[in-house]
């Protein structure tokens, strides 16, 4: 029999709101000179906001370029008919470099023998192929080390059927040191006046994340790279722009009981009621990705009312004294999201849970259907 249920049959699903992701795309745009090339990165499933239907969106409000991890994210894009440029921002191995050009993906390159290894690839299919250097200027992730880069940038100007299109660096303290990123830019500046002056002159020269083009507006060069942000999630708070949360994590109550005093809840018997009271169930848990550690401490929303999560989430499950409250079988209750006056942010859970909103909404389980608005 199929599934009339859109969600399925458990009630417990994201909400995907791609007004608020176009809202949040022209917030920034509206930080940029026009000329500036905007890629937006869309890895590991849009940050868990759904990789397609947000790359379709973002292609609609004429972004100008997606970021992925890997060749297998950009192959489901170009599967799901998306056209417009895709760089791999993660490495692949040299054995796996032929679904760039079947797919017609941008790699990034750190090294000389990947980009022969592209040369070489390329020549045989009569082809040439665009890539984009990664420098190092302090983050100690991949990227070739500032102080090889322009011998490395020339070494691969001369590979014929290499078109290097891009060049880009990532800040490792754009959130917290002014001084630091401020060094990084100026050590990418000069590589690329060098390259400049040797008359290399590449279209995409880009370094901002999302934190990186609100606090330093040196840094957006040709192109910036933003991803929270365009979610609707703030790096940091006090940034003075305005963005709108894309995503809502809801489910319904399922169960409710009465129970006596003294009672104890779930898993290791962590809470115990303090008076006669009623405990709703919910059929979400750490299972979905909610995190475990928020047990008995993140808040969520039911009737408009903010009430506290009672003893240990479970994989499946978990429990809330809401007292004299009488919900019914069936109500609303919002993980995050906003429910009547009343608001519960992917950033406070990830304060409470002591990790980075990233986590929490990537971290979301692909059993969680999305649904889009
Ligand atoms: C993920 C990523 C970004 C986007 O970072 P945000 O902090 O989400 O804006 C930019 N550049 C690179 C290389 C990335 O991997």
């Amino acid at each position: 029999m199929p599934n009339k249920n859109a969600i399925g049959y458990r009630p417990t699903w994201a909400e995907v709101n791609l007004d608020h992701l176009e809202h949040n795309f022209k917030e920034v745009k509206s930080l940029l000179r026009p000329q500036i090339e905007v890629l937006v990165t869309v890895k590991a499933d849009a940050y868990g906001h759904g990789l397609v239907a947000v790359a379709k969106r973002l292609v609609a409000c004429g972004v100008d370029y997606l970021g992925v991890a890997s060749i297998d994210e950009g192959i489901e894009l170009r599967k799901a008919g998306i056209k417009i440029p895709i760089l791999v921002l993660g490495l692949m191995l040299k054995k796996d470099i032929q679904p760039l050009f079947t797919f017609q993906l941008i790699p990034t390159i750190c090294d000389k023998k990947m980009a022969v290894a592209l040369n070489t690839l390329a020549v045989e299919l009569k082809q040439r192929i665009p890539v984009h250097i990664k420098v190092d200027t302090g983050m100690g992730r991949i990227g070739v080390l500032h102080d090889d880069a322009f011998k490395l940038v020339t070494d691969i100007h001369k590979l014929k059927n290499i078109q290097i299109q891009g060049i880009f660096t990532h800040f490792a303290l754009a959130d917290l040191d002014r001084k630091f990123t401020a060094r990084q830019i100026n050590l990418f500046n000069k590589l690329v006046g060098d390259l400049k002056k040797n008359n290399i002159l590449i279209p995409l020269v880009h370094a901002a994340n999302s934190i990186g083009l609100i606090r330093h507006r040196n840094s957006h060069f040709t192109m910036v790279r933003p991803g929270l942000v365009i979610y609707g999630l703030y790096p940091k708070k006090n940034l003075g722009i305005n963005l709108k949360p894309v995503l809502s994590l809801k489910t319904r109550v399922v169960f409710i009981k009465q129970v006596g005093s003294g009672y104890g809840i779930s898993y290791g018997l962590t809470y115990t009621t303090k008076r006669a009271t009623r405990i709703v169930s919910l059929p979400v848990g750490y299972g979905d990705g909610y995190p475990r550690n928020l047990s008995n401490l993140a808040w969520l929303l039911i009737g408009g009312r903010r009430f506290r999560i009672s003893g240990r989430i479970c994989m499946d499950q978990m429990m809330v004294d809401v007292g004299n409250f009488k919900p019914k079988i069936g109500d609303e209750a919002v993980l995050i999201g906003k429910q009547g006056k009343q608001q519960v942010t992917a950033e406070e859970l990830a304060d409470l849970s002591g990790t980075i909103s990233y986590e929490i909404v990537c971290g979301l389980a692909s059993r969680i259907p999305r649904i889009y608005k």
